[in-house]
């Protein structure tokens, strides 16, 4: 184990810590900006340093079909590769499988959108499966070019010991809420084994995070965090189907939370809504990562705090697109302090985003990549002086 973890401050289950390895640190709780391709989408290394970013997740399984890990290592590593020096946390691959393997990128999410997964699994093109699990691994077809493709616990390990990140996750088999439960248990037993074949199998220079898995069922969950929580590892995941709605998700993390070793760092996968983040800090995760802050501004959706209008029912968010901004000389968040919005209006913003100009994609990235991280240096503040609930209160209404 490399990473060394301290709480700093609590607020009710809520905490604030800091995490330091490889001679680098990042402060909790933490929202990861996701660099699926080694590169946050339309941002560059300089932006995420004046972001102040400390901590990006990459994606094992996009990396591996594109460019390939035996490329990036050549080059000295992810880090090198894409000129971040920063603390790189790569996922297992696992999830990516279940989800790109099948072409279902978009309109995935962590709770019941899975179902296309389930649908998806046995779904046969041209007569053939596109994915096999077995007790050793995963067979399945490069959604690339149609060639099999194989992983197993000790390949992920592999992989990511060539893209060289500071934080691996072990590999896990990810269920969907449609799974029965005597799916996931199976599903959940394999997932087990692969966390010990991780462990004997990763680079020791590594620090290695295994995944708390078993759906919705709070037996699974709770076999699972007690198993995962006996293991030497450096922090915890917590993964796959997190049920079928938000309050499942909240009783999933009070089942599991209460179990893991207080000492290490917790990280919910693939969350990333503010309202989900306000309410899962609550219960003590440390960590998080999302493609959202770049997807939703991609799409023309940008953060907005409350002062400037953002709610629950807004999901935090305006769309740039409305006519409504089409003249508004206003920024696009007036309590924010990025570049951005000291130095454009809503209605320039408005004029990128229709005339599709690409400096609208780095603009509005930056904005909401710089939101997240603001929002989160907020929470840590608010966490250290033991305001965390008056805060939540005023972005939340509850
Ligand atoms: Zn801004």
């Amino acid at each position: 184990m490399i990473l060394e973890f301290k709480v700093e401050a609590e607020d009710g289950r809520a905490r604030s810590g800091i995490a330091k390895l490889r001679g680098k640190k990042f402060k909790t709780p933490v929202f990861l900006p996701v660099a699926t391709l080694a590169s946050v989408r339309a941002l560059d290394f300089r932006d995420l340093e004046e972001i102040g970013i400390e901590i990006i997740m990459a994606n094992t399984f996009h990396l591996h079909l594109k460019p390939g890990e035996d490329l990036i290592k050549k080059f000295g590593g992810l880090h090198k590769f894409m000129n971040f020096d920063g603390v790189i946390a790569t996922d297992s691959g696992g999830f990516q499988v279940f989800s790109l393997g099948l072409g279902m990128e978009h309109g995935i999410g962590k709770i019941a959108d899975n179902i296309f997964l389930e649908r998806m699994r046995n779904v046969s093109r041209k007569g053939e499966k596109w994915i096999e699990v077995d007790d050793e691994g995963i067979t399945f077809r490069n959604p690339l070019n149609g060639s099999m493709m194989r992983l197993t616990a000790k390949k992920s390990m592999e992989i990511q010991a060539k893209l060289g990140s500071d934080i691996v996750f072990a590999f896990d088999e990810c269920t969907s809420p449609l799974s029965d439960k005597e799916y996931t248990a199976r599903a959940l037993e394999r997932t087990h084994r692969w966390i010990l074949e991780c462990m004997e199998s990763y680079d020791k220079k590594q620090a290695i995070f295994g995944i708390v898995q078993g759906g919705e069922y709070r037996d699974l969950r709770i076999k699972s965090a007690e198993f995962i929580s006996s293991l030497e590892l450096d922090g915890y995941g917590i993964g796959g189907s997190l049920g079928k709605s938000k309050a499942d998700m909240l009783n999933i993390l009070d089942w599991v939370i209460p179990i893991l070793n207080e000492n290490k760092p917790r990280h919910l996968l693939g969350i990333g809504a503010i309202e989900d983040i306000f309410n899962c800090v609550e219960k003590g995760i440390d960590m998080f990562d999302c493609v959202s802050p770049t997807r939703w501004a991609r799409r023309g959706h940008l953060y907005v705090s409350p002062s400037s209008g953002g709610n629950v029912e807004n999901k935090f968010r305006i769309h740039i697109k409305n006519a409504q901004f089409r003249e508004s000389e206003l920024p696009i968040d007036e309590s924010c302090d990025c570049f951005v919005c000291k130095n454009y209006t809503r209605a320039y913003l408005h004029h990128l985003f229709n005339a599709n100009e690409l400096t609208y994609f780095r603009l509005s990235a930056f904005h909401n990549v710089y939101f997240m991280a603001n929002l989160m240096e907020e929470i840590r503040k608010a966490i250290e002086g033991n305001y965390f609930e008056e805060l939540k209160k005023e972005w939340l209404g509850y």
